[in-house]
């Protein structure tokens, strides 16, 4: 399928590795210039040079999108932005009686503020333009919440609230906004969340993920690639009457029918 994208221009956060890599290639795969960042050069100098392979532009900043400078380096970069892919890393796993105030500054400043800020920055332009595409990439545990996960749940259901509201507000002018909800995929997150379940269960890492996949219908984890299709596709022409929707990519994992 064309996705009537070819020649724009994206900015993808956190995309070295795993899932923002994933939405980087099938942007790349469909013809869109990037911009790209992550906090470590040499992994992201590497993402760069991959993309590259598929015939587009790709400016790639070593910065920490979380801070007020990381974010206007990375907007800088751009004499326009068509589509936006909010991404960061997500918040250590833990319980709710160790979490103080500072842990959910921090939560909330990397998996709801970070993505507030470069929604706000980039829709006037899109606006202007009659057309935008905004895809934040979030967590299952907006629909289903996990007792570990406490700060990525406040923190990503707060950014939930706001897309909601914000997505209805702008689809007039051309603009479509929704979040893509990953469920357990083959990236070093999952393999940091598999350390600690081995951690607490005194099991092998391999035991740690056979036990979390059969908890998967699909029984298997995603990949960053079909996890980086889905988002390329939010992002396309075909996609512009998908408004402020939660799309849950997860194997089936969460019992939902909405
Ligand atoms: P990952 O494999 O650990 O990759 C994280 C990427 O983000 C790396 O490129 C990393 O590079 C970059 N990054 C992290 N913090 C950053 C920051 N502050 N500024 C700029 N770049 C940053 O993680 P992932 O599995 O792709 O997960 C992506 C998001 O989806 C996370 O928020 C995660 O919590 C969420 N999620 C993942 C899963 C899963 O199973 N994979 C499930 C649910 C939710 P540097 O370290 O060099 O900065």
């Amino acid at each position: 399928m064309d996705l009537g994208i070819k020649d724009k221009t994206a900015i993808v956060c956190a995309a070295s590795k795993g899932l923002g890599f994933g939405c980087a290639e099938g942007l790349a795969k469909a013809g869109v210039n990037l911009i790209i960042c992550a906090r470590t050069d040499g992994p992201l100098q590497e993402a760069a040079n991959k993309l590259r392979a598929h015939g587009v532009d790709v400016t790639a900043i070593a910065c920490d999108i979380t801070t007020d400078e990381g974010r206007a380096l990375v907007l800088d970069a751009a004499t326009h932005v068509d589509i936006l892919v909010t991404n960061a890393g997500g918040p250590p796993p833990g319980h709710w009686s160790d979490w103080e105030r500072d842990d959910f500054i921090k939560a909330m400043d990397a998996n709801m503020l970070a993505p507030i800020a470069l929604i706000k920055a980039v829709l006037p332009g899109m606006i202007d333009a009659k057309w935008g595409r905004i895809v934040n990439i979030t967590s299952l545990y907006v629909k289903g919440p996990s007792a570990n996960l406490g700060l990525s749940n406040t923190a990503r259901t707060g950014l939930t609230g706001y897309v909601a509201g914000t997505s209805r507000d702008v689809a007039k002018h051309g603009v479509a906004m929704n979040n893509l909800l990953p469920g357990i995929h083959a990236t070093d997150r999952a393999v940091s969340l598999d350390t600690g379940l081995a951690a607490a269960q005194n099991i092998t890492l391999a035991e740690a993920k056979t036990q979390r996949s059969a908890n998967i219908p699909a029984m298997r984890y995603g990949e960053p690639s079909e996890f980086g299709a889905t988002c390329a596709f939010m992002c396309s022409q075909h996609a512009g009457f998908m408004i402020g929707q939660n799309i849950l990519l997860d194997g089936g994992f969460i019992g939902c029918t909405i």
